[in-house]
Formats: C-alpha cells, sequence, structure tokens
C-alpha cells in the first residue's frame, strides 16, 4: 500500500529531525506526484498529505481539476514562461525560479490576478551542466535584482543535488544551501525572508533534513518508480 510507503518516509524524517535536534514541524513533506494517476494521489491524500509536487503545468492543471480543493500545488519543475499565467493564482509555491524573465513574468501575472506568488530560486549548487537553477555565487546579486518586483515573496532556495550512490556525498552540497540562505538573510533586503529550504529527494532527503531542508520533494519512495522519468 503506498500509504506504508508514506509512512515509512515520515517515519525517516521524524528520526532524522531526532539525530539533528530539529522539530518534525519544521519540515514539510511534499508528495512528488508527476507521472502518478489521480488514483494514487487520492491514496496519499487519504493518509494525511496535503502538500503534492508537480513538474509540469498540463498535468498539475489537469490533476487540481479533478482532486480536493484543500490541496497545496507545489510547482517544483522547470517553468516556461508562456505557462506562468496558467498557475499563479492555484500554486502554493514555485519553487523553480531561476531567471530574471521569470520572475518578471510570475510577477507581472500575479499582480494582473491580484495575487502574491511565494517562490524559491533554483540553485545548481554542485554546477551540473544537465541542470537548471543559478550558481551559489550569483545568487545574492540575483536575489537583490527581483526583490523589488510586486506580487512575488521570495521565501528562499531550492536544489536538486546529483544523482549519488551515496547520499552522503550530497551532504556538502546541502550544506551550502543552507549557509548560503544564512548569507542572503543577513543582508537583510526588503521583502526577502530566506525561511525555506527545499532540498532532498528519495535518495537523499534524510540526509537533507540533518542539513536543515523545511521541504523535502519525494516521489520515488512514496509512489514508487516512475515509467519515465523527467
Ligand atoms: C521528480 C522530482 C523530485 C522527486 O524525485 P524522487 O527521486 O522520485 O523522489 C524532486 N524534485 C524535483 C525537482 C523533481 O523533478
Amino acid at each position: 500500500m503506498l500509504s506504508d510507503n508514506l509512512h515509512e518516509v515520515q517515519e525517516n524524517i521524524r528520526k532524522a529531525c531526532e539525530r539533528s535536534g530539529r522539530n518534525p514541524e519544521d519540515v514539510t513533506l511534499i508528495a512528488v506526484s508527476k507521472t502518478k494517476p489521480v488514483s494514487d494521489i487520492e491514496q496519499i491524500y487519504a493518509a494525511g498529505i496535503r502538500e503534492f509536487g508537480e513538474n509540469k503545468v498540463q498535468e498539475m492543471n489537469d490533476k487540481q481539476k479533478v482532486l480536493p480543493g484543500d490541496i497545496n500545488w507545489h510547482m517544483i519543475g522547470h517553468l516556461q514562461r508562456n505557462k506562468v499565467k496558467y498557475i499563479v493564482d492555484n500554486v502554493a509555491m514555485i519553487h523553480s525560479v531561476d531567471s530574471v524573465r521569470l520572475a518578471e513574468e510570475i510577477s507581472k501575472e500575479a499582480v494582473k490576478k491580484n495575487v502574491a506568488v511565494d517562490i524559491l530560486v533554483e540553485v545548481n549548487v554542485a554546477k551540473e551542466e544537465s541542470k537548471f537553477g543559478l550558481y551559489t555565487e550569483d545568487v545574492g546579486q540575483f536575489v537583490e535584482q527581483i526583490s523589488k518586483l510586486p506580487g512575488i515573496n521570495i521565501k528562499g532556495l531550492m536544489t536538486s543535488a546529483p544523482f549519488v550512490d551515496n547520499p552522503e556525498d550530497n551532504r556538502q552540497y546541502f550544506k551550502k544551501l543552507k549557509d548560503l540562505s544564512v548569507d542572503i538573510n543577513a543582508k537583510n533586503i526588503d521583502n526577502v525572508h530566506m525561511d525555506f529550504l527545499s532540498m532532498g529527494m528519495t535518495n537523499d532527503y534524510v540526509v537533507a533534513v540533518e542539513e536543515g531542508a523545511t521541504h523535502v520533494r519525494v516521489g520515488t519512495a512514496i509512489f514508487g518508480h516512475r515509467d519515465y522519468n523527467i
């Protein structure tokens, strides 16, 4: 049963919090349901989860239409500017803001719809060529640059660490993201509150929690393997 998978993940998060002196309430588990059917999401919803993550706008909108309205939907995938208008007023948080032009588009559409959108800045901490996100050294200036845009709240940073056999290998990147968020907070930029660190996936969420993740994005460990992996 999928709920058994869920409970195992929740238990692992609880233990990681205990080991690192953290309050489990400070860690939000986002169930990443991309490619998975509505019936799977309903099972996890019935087990109490209200935070779900998707990486495609169309798929998220389709699922929103048929699933309960109290679900908080997180956009975690690369977002094209021409799709922004379909999500600004129905997304809990956009985790994948990686360019000024995208931030400007979110701002423009948010103002148009009279909403404020919570966003995270995606950081490519390990400088992988295949990944989106800003390099660590560019994030401070980027945040200052987009901080004046109306209609967006900059809530923190997000990263996807490399695929590794040993999750310990990613601890360094989680530490770096945490340090970066502390540095940026110290600048006291108006409208910028580095409250959130979205980091950790199936392979490495335990290490990420130990290093301060406030949001972990877990798909495979809850829903099983995906037929296609994007
Ligand atoms: C797919 C995806 C996840 C979940 O990955 P799993 O390894 O299945 O837990 C998390 N974050 C992002 C950005 C993703 O695209």
